[in-house]
């Protein structure tokens, strides 16, 4: 069994109700059979609509941007994993670096929070990555290792095995700067050896390990072409359909 590459569009707090359901409409046409999960992950207002649009269509699911770790109660603004499981989301992105710059998160939490979707059967897309200065000064490896620790290792292999990896330097999201090829696949091997010493080579060579920042149709092929990279987390490019639909076709 070989892992599952995906490509997932996170489009952040972009497009209102009209619009994201003309570039789903756009994506389904445009979008051609394939093999590689496409996950789109719209804002929450939107999931439930756009479930709809794309029931019928194999290669896409739906994934939500965030969700509370609490089951369920008095957490004003607040959207439990299992309402996100009642409209059709399959996948949540958590620990995204804008969660975490803007809204305080910390591994802490999010850890919960991956604890909360697993419970509801859903699979988190958990974020990682580090900031310019951590890279400059040598610290990336360690920084993502113990991000990583804090906010995945107290899981059973079974429940690892839902979970989808996106790195995500910091300092490539959203300026335009990619990481290089080589640099991405440093950091996704060095990733998948701590799965490896965690669980074992098995949960390790099946976890989808994904590249985010500033990934576009004209550096996707080239990072898609690494051994440990699998697929993409894509914010700017996922809200033209033509784009999206080409760094899909990219592998
Ligand atoms: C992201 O926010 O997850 C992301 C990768 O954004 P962009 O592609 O715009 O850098």
């Amino acid at each position: 069994m070989s892992r599952q590459r995906i490509v997932a569009g996170n489009w952040k707090m972009n497009k209102t109700y009209e619009e994201g359901r003309a570039l789903v409409k756009d994506i389904v046409g445009q979008l051609q059979p394939t093999e590689t999960l496409v996950i789109l992950c719209p804002p929450f207002l939107h999931l439930n609509s756009i479930s709809g649009q794309i029931k019928d269509v194999r290669s896409l699911k739906l994934g939500a941007q965030n969700c509370h770790q609490e089951g369920s109660g008095a957490y004003t603004g607040e959207v439990s994993a299992a309402m996100l499981q009642s409209v059709g989301v399959e996948y949540v992105i958590l620990g995204h670096s804008e969660r975490r710059e803007y809204f305080g998160e910390t591994d802490e939490l999010i850890a919960k929070k991956i604890d909360a979707t697993l419970k509801e059967g859903l699979h988190p897309i958990y974020c990682c990555g580090e900031k310019l200065d951590v890279r400059e000064a040598g610290g990336h490896l360690d920084l993502v290792a113990a991000q990583i620790k804090t906010a995945l290792f107290h899981l059973s292999a079974a429940d690892f095995e839902k979970v989808v990896i996106a790195y995500e330097p910091v300092w490539a999201i959203g300026t335009g700067k990619t990481a290089t090829s080589q640099q991405a696949q440093e950091m996704h091997a060095h990733i998948r050896s701590l799965i490896a010493s965690k669980y074992d080579q098995q949960v390790a060579g099946l976890t989808s390990i994904l590249y985010g920042g500033s990934c576009n149709p004209s550096n996707a092929a080239e990072l898609f072409s690494q051994a440990d990279v699998d697929g993409g987390l894509i914010g700017g490019a996922s809200l033209k359909a033509g784009d999206f639909v080409a760094i899909v076709n990219s592998f």
